[in-house]
């Protein structure tokens, strides 16, 4: 299906890949210029001063490269890397025993951030600001903290809901960078570079295809990737050329824009339930079954770059785009069981 195709959250293959196919270095990271460009200065300054990086939290849809960038900027500074996520750290103590094993300069890395439980973000506060936490030694009566002066480090937070982030825990971030989608050019990079990695051989036209239909996330790119290298294997002699990736993409259900499942079901209700009417976000949200951040923050903003979606002050309209281009692809489109 299409949908775990393109979606951008990672499966239990992606994630077996992405050690082999991380960047490591932020020469070696393809794309978001601006962010790459500052980072490189942060650092540089950071090392010259011999400090601890600023706290840094990466914003954006899912597969884009946050958790990379987390790799990177430890590899950069010569630093050591903890990961963790805000679900997994379920009490203060959790946070605690990671905190305490960084040494001068490491880096911790906390995924999906918003999702920290109100006391754990608490306790995180002076954590981030004067590096230093309070500790519960015993309980009951006889309960008593102590104060722990921790190592200078930098926590790099990464989330795809910024706007669920709470204002005192964003003014903790010294460096915020959004990650915007990649371009079709770009993602063929990605591509080159990954098949390289692989041993896979493949055309410009072949990388370029499979580029274009990778809903302008890096994970997808890899992961269809993948799915074209078998494909040229079996029915080809190998390479990936643009037919072969077209035609694999077209037997795996994959849109020629990349759109997944939820992309095509937020156009066609705009199109066919609301019948090209102005729809605000919160209806479209319970049409479609999903939180109304959630298709604000990671679905608007690809549907949004690819001309198919307008905000308008009277709320979300499907363009003249998304139609023609839902028209072609309506076999597949109505596989959605949209109405059900
Ligand atoms: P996120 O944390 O934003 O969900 P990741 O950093 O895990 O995304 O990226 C997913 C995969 O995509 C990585 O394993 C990496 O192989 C690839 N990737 C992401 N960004 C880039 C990039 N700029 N250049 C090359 N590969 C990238």
């Amino acid at each position: 299906m299409s949908d775990r195709l393109t979606s951008g959250v990672p499966t239990d293959e992606d994630l077996q890949f992405e050690e082999t196919l991380r960047p490591r270095r932020l020469s070696d990271f393809i794309g978001q210029e601006r962010v790459r460009e500052k980072l490189s200065l942060y650092v540089r300054a950071a090392k010259e001063r011999g400090e601890a990086l600023d706290h840094v939290l990466f914003y954006g849809p899912p597969g884009l490269g946050k958790t990379t960038l987390a790799h990177i900027i430890a590899q950069e500074m010569g630093a050591d890397l903890q990961i963790t996520s805000g679900p997994i750290l379920e009490r203060p103590g959790d946070l605690a025993g990671h905190l305490t094993n960084l040494t001068r300069g490491d880096v911790l890395f906390v995924d999906e951030v918003h999702r920290l439980s109100h006391v754990v973000e608490e306790y995180l506060y002076p954590a981030m600001e004067d590096f230093r936490i309070d500790i519960m030694l015993d309980k009951g009566p006889r309960a008593r903290s102590v104060r722990i002066n921790l190592e200078p480090f930098t926590l790099v937070g990464a989330t795809t809901r910024a706007g669920m982030i709470t204002r005192p825990m964003r003014e903790r971030f010294g460096i915020a960078e959004r990650l915007d989608f990649y371009s079709a050019e770009e993602l063929t990079q990605v591509v080159v570079r990954s098949a390289r990695i692989l041993g896979v051989s493949l055309t410009p036209q072949g990388a370029f295809e499979v580029a274009r239909r990778s809903r302008g996330t890096p994970r997808v790119a890899n992961r269809l990737l993948r799915r074209v290298r078998d494909f040229a294997q079996v029915k080809g002699d190998g390479t990936i050329t643009r037919e072969i990736a077209d035609q694999s993409l077209d037997l795996e259900g994959v849109d020629h824009l990349g759109l997944d499942d939820m992309d095509k079901r937020i156009l066609l209700t705009l199109i066919d339930k609301f019948r090209g009417r102005p729809v605000g976000l919160n209806t479209l949200a319970v049409a479609v079954g999903e939180e109304a951040g959630t298709i604000e923050e990671v679905y608007e903003p690809f549907l949004i770059m690819q001309g198919l979606l307008e905000r308008t002050p009277r709320g979300r309209l499907a363009t003249e785009l998304a139609s023609s281009h839902l028209m072609r692809e309506r076999p597949r489109a109505d596989e959605l069981s949209l109405f059900s």
